[in-house]
């Protein structure tokens, strides 16, 4: 018998097995030759789509044709986020275990929208995430045990959109769910707030104008005194400060909020106040760190992205709530085809109910594999070590001549620029990237142009920090070398 007799259409359990270990080993080489490519992608706007068919294919084909165009027509069109030279933007860094949990979650195929869809799915979500506020040492009432509890979600923006739900719907005593939002419900952010708030805002139908948009000091964190005179001068004119957004690690400059104070300041106007710890929030693995977000035992929300720098591949974003009722009347609908006997008991999470989706996959087993594999020690040794190369390489800069740092170094960024002014250093920039050598973005500090280099990937180690500053340098001379 053929295999498509025995199968179908299907691919065999032995093409799987085949195909499978093949695909194994091809990322294994993969991430063996991903620092020799050129980081940032070299290709043209549709120049991918135009190496692909018009027409999905009427007859299927063999495995090794689709990887063969892997190789052939994706890769060129990649930029390489686990190469170790990639300093861009903020890491999404991933790792062996992560990806192996990955492939399981596909291989189950569990959805887990309820308990009794799967119990294993909902149950072991819900420990690795206590395991989780416990290693971040984030406040008791955060677990599950306590009135709280985490959930993974598929991102940051999508978190703190839960969580101005949460806040909107506690400010309105439930009438945002029966009537829709009440127009005199505000939010507060910094300049230097993420995006997403701004989209939760609008989604949130609070509006854009409800949102009030606070100062930062000169390390471009938000003054907490600012916020307080904006609340004041809200109340006073009616409205009702519903919630606060406190940062810990600006995705400009990793800035730091005060958060106590603000946490103060929103408890006094009786707002919600969400910590945005994207990516500096798998830094607190590591107990130094912790004094950098103290006041978080204030918060109402706290939100970190194991996908960002924490060897998680995405999606996987963790949202944890110290009362999980204010989330879960935000959240919930009941349709009769749901119903069913453990929800009623009250015994059970139902995970549908903390986040936007009905339908959920089930994340929690990299993130397993993750914290076992690794181990707590493991974690805050490589956490420890991106930092102490960052360091370095801020140290390098400060005392060069020909540039200067703009921000100070609180995690793993440095935000540096070259003396010479924006052109020069937006010059740099473009010199490095074209080079391919690595892969550094920007953003602007007080107006001016700025290098970031973020040291995140799995596997950067100090000779690639090295070389890039060595290849910095080289650029920054031929840059200042006198044009024509
Ligand atoms: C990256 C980032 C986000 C958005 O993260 P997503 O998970 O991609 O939505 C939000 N806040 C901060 C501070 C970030 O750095």
């Amino acid at each position: 018998m053929t295999d498509r007799q025995q199968t179908g259409y299907h691919m065999s359990p032995e093409d799987f097995r085949r195909h499978g270990h093949a695909l194994v080993d091809w990322i294994a080489a993969y991430w063996q030759r991903v620092e020799s490519l050129p980081v940032r992608s070299r290709a043209a706007p549709g120049e991918v789509a135009a190496a692909l068919p018009g027409s999905a294919p009427e007859r299927g084909e063999p495995f090794a044709a689709m990887l063969e165009d892997v190789e052939r027509v994706i890769l060129p069109g990649l930029t390489h986020w686990q190469s170790p030279n990639f300093f861009a933007y903020f890491p999404a860094n991933t790792s062996a275990p992560s990806v192996l949990g990955e492939l399981l979650a596909a291989g189950l195929g569990v959805q887990g929208m309820l308990w009794a869809t799967s119990p294993a799915c909902t149950e072991l979500e819900t420990r690795v995430l206590d395991w989780l506020a416990e290693l971040l040492g984030l406040p008791a009432a955060f677990r599950s045990d306590g009135g709280g509890g985490g959930v993974i979600q598929d991102s940051a923006s999508g978190a703190a959109l839960c969580a101005l739900l949460a806040a909107r719907e506690r400010a309105s005593d439930g009438a945002a769910n029966e009537r829709g939002c009440d127009r005199r419900l505000t939010a507060y952010a910094s300049t230097e707030t993420h995006s997403s708030i701004e989209k939760a805002v609008k989604i949130a139908g609070l509006g854009r104008e409800q949102l009030r948009i606070i100062p930062v000091d000169d390390h471009f964190a938000m003054d907490a005194g600012a916020l307080a005179r904006q609340m004041a001068a809200d109340v006073a004119a009616g409205f009702t400060p519903a919630f606060v957004c406190a940062t810990v690690g600006t995705t400009s400059s990793t800035a730091v909020d005060p958060v106590a104070a603000i946490a103060a300041v929103a408890r006094r106007f009786g707002a919600w106040l969400h910590v945005d710890a994207a990516m500096a929030g798998s830094a607190m693995i590591c107990p130094e760190f912790r004094a950098l977000q103290a006041g978080v035992e204030q918060a109402d929300s706290y939100c970190f992205d194991p996908h960002k720098w924490l060897f998680t591949n995405f999606d996987c974003s963790c949202l944890f709530v110290r009362e999980r009722g204010a989330l879960i009347r935000a959240l919930s609908v009941l349709p009769e085809y749901l119903r069913n006997r453990a929800s009623e008991s009250g015994a059970v999470i139902d995970y549908r109910d903390w986040h936007v989706p009905l339908g959920r996959r089930f994340r929690a087993l990299k993130l397993w594999f993750v914290l076992r594999h690794y181990g707590a020690e493991g974690l805050r040794h490589h956490l420890r070590e991106h930092v102490r190369l960052a360091r370095w390489f801020a140290d390098q800069v400060a005392v060069h001549p020909d540039f200067e740092l703009a921000a100070p170094v609180p995690f793993n960024l440095v935000c540096f620029r070259h003396r010479g002014g924006d052109a020069g250093s937006e010059a740099l920039l473009e010199r490095l990237n074209g080079s391919g050598r690595l892969y550094l973005t920007h953003t602007r500090l007080d107006g001016r142009f700025t290098l970031r280099l973020c040291v995140g990937q799995t596997h950067t180690e100090a000779s690639h920090v090295e070389a890039a500053w060595a290849a910095i340098r080289a650029a920054a001379e031929g840059t200042a070398a006198p044009a024509g």
